[in-house]
């Protein structure tokens, strides 16, 4: 120890306060553990502050907007005048609200709450640099570390992120002004939840794919609603081409790009969002110091209790690797607090639902019948479309479906896919069957009520079973 220092003993170090750390701290903290969570930044991480919640917020406040202005056939002729800087500010105002809540939260269930960055310096001790010039370290001596420490945008050569022009997507939720002209670099979650963004507030936006589709990894038949409607909503799309680079240009940027026989292309725009992935941050703490050598793609690798291969240190979240979802996060680190408590839980991802944020949203959960088959399962699958659905058409949206794949001879639930509106809320249902080892017959037997979109996901049960009211059985 450092002479001067302070230091500190706690059974439980939480490095990170995004979903990961601040589950695993709050779940340590009920079940009666001594615990000291260490953020560098700001409670919340990516989550909270740069990701999910702030896109959210502007995905809805977008939609709306967007919305009143094409009612033209409900009747509703409004022109929505937005005032970008009050949105961008309601929308802190939710950022804010939220991270308070997960300070009071850690409080509120006994965590030690330590500002600044932590490193580990051997198995049993962590040094942590307060925040801010002068503001001294301390030195925490613990029996158990989860690592939380999240990920970052992936770079790409050619593409310094500078905040001004070049944007990562902390930087595009946070504008101040909205861009006449936008070139989004990659058209996966990010890309193509933000373009949907600015293209509904009126900006001109072009995404640079180099796949052939966006959303890599979900079906044609998906993406393909995604996709159209985007283009609907005045979005261009340069698939099969890579960014390369990028020059000045008329106070904006001119983006090179290069496809696969190496013919190049130019796009102009005032600003660049790069979108093509993130990595773990799995070197802000010092891991070799506990003998943890993160994979080749960088991640930490983790059992299904979290461990890692150093005793007592455990991981969770996207430093852990895919999924790199908060709602894993969140999983991973109250698994990683019961199992320090000597709790028997155990990690089981066949049930974690994805959910993209486009229009229309998507979720997903479990296998498809591809996957199905390979399990081994002789899979049956029912469909309902939403046009076929009395409360998607009273939405006005009436675009996607709900796919139910199943095992034809139990009729267990294994998986689905919805494209549609609320897609994201209507899969935990889905979720919630195979969670419970529960049939066709009892989504089908359970009532929902009318008009709903949850009974589009009935309906699609009983249609793998031929017994659908509101589309025709195969
Ligand atoms: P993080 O949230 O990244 O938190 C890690 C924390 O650790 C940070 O606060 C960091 O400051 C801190 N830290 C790092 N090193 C140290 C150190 N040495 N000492 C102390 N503190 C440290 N996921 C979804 O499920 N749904 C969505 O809709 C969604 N939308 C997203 C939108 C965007 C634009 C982005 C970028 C991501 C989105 N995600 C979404 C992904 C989600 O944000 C992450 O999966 C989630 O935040 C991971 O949580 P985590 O706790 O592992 O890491
Ligand atoms: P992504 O992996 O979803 O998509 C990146 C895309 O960039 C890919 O399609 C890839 O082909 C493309 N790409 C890579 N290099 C390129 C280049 N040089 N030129 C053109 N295209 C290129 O990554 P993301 O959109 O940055 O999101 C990162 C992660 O954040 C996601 O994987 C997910 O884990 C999380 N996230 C989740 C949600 C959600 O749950 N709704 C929303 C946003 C982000």
């Amino acid at each position: 120890m450092v002479v001067g220092d302070i230091s500190t003993g706690t059974e439980l170090l939480v490095i990170g306060g995004g979903p990961g750390g601040y589950a695993a701290a709050i779940r340590g903290g009920q079940l009666g553990l001594d615990v000291t969570l260490v953020e560098a930044d700001a409670y919340g991480g990516t989550c909270l502050n740069e990701g999910c919640i702030p896109s959210k917020a502007l995905i809805h406040a977008s939609g709306l907007a967007h919305a009143v202005e094409h009612a033209e056939s409900m009747g509703i002729h409004a022109r929505a005048d937005v005032d970008f800087q009050e949105l961008v500010g309601w929308k802190d105002g939710v950022v804010d609200r939220l991270t308070g809540g997960v300070e009071t939260l850690c409080e509120a269930n006994g965590v030690n709450l330590i500002e600044g960055r932590a490193e580990f310096v051997d198995g049993g001790t962590a040094r942590v640099a307060h925040g801010g010039e002068g503001q001294g370290s301390e030195s925490v001596e613990f029996e158990h570390a989860v690592v939380a420490t999240g990920s970052r945008p992936i770079e790409i050569p050619g593409f310094d992120v500078d905040d001004e022009r070049i944007l990562d997507s902390g930087d595009a939720l946070s504008l101040e002004t909205l861009p006449e002209s936008l070139c989004v670099v990659g058209g996966g979650y990010i890309g193509m939840e933000l373009s949907t963004v600015f293209a509904k507030l009126g900006t001109d936006v072009t995404v640079v794919e180099a796949l052939e589709d966006v959303l890599p990894g979900y079906d044609d038949d998906v993406t393909d609603i995604v996709r159209d409607r985007a283009e609907e909503l005045g979005i261009e799309f340069r698939f099969g081409e890579a960014a390369r680079g990028w020059t000045e240009a008329d106070g904006g940027a001119r983006v090179e790009t290069e496809t696969e026989d190496g013919e190049t292309n130019t796009y102009t725009a005032e600003r660049v969002l790069v979108a093509v992935g993130r990595e773990p941050a799995a070197d802000t703490c010092d891991l070799e110091a506990v003998g943890v050598e993160p994979s080749e793609d960088g991640h930490i690798e983790t059992d299904d209790a979290t461990r890692t291969a150093a005793e007592g240190v455990h991981a969770v979240g996207d430093v852990a690797g895919e999924p790199m979802l908060a709602h894993a996060a969140y999983r991973e680190g109250r698994v990683a607090a019961e199992v320090v408590a000597g709790e028997p839980a155990r990690l089981d991802h066949q049930a974690t639902p994805a959910a993209v944020f486009t229009d229309p949203e998507i979720g997903t959960v479990g296998l498809d019948a591809e996957g199905a088959e390979a399990e081994g399962f002789d899979p049956v699958v029912g469909e309902m479309p939403m046009r076929s659905s009395g409360r998607a058409l009273t939405l006005g949206a009436e675009t996607g479906f709900v796919r139910i794949v199943a095992d034809r001879e139990t009729g267990f639930v294994l998986g689905a896919r919805i494209v549609g509106p609320e897609a994201s809320e209507l899969i935990a249902e889905v979720g919630l069957a195979i969670e419970m080892g529960a049939r066709l017959g009892d989504v089908v037997g359970t009532i929902h009520v009318h008009p709903t979109l949850s009974e589009a996901v009935a309906e699609a049960a009983a249609n793998a079973r031929g017994t659908a009211l509101h589309t025709t059985n195969r």
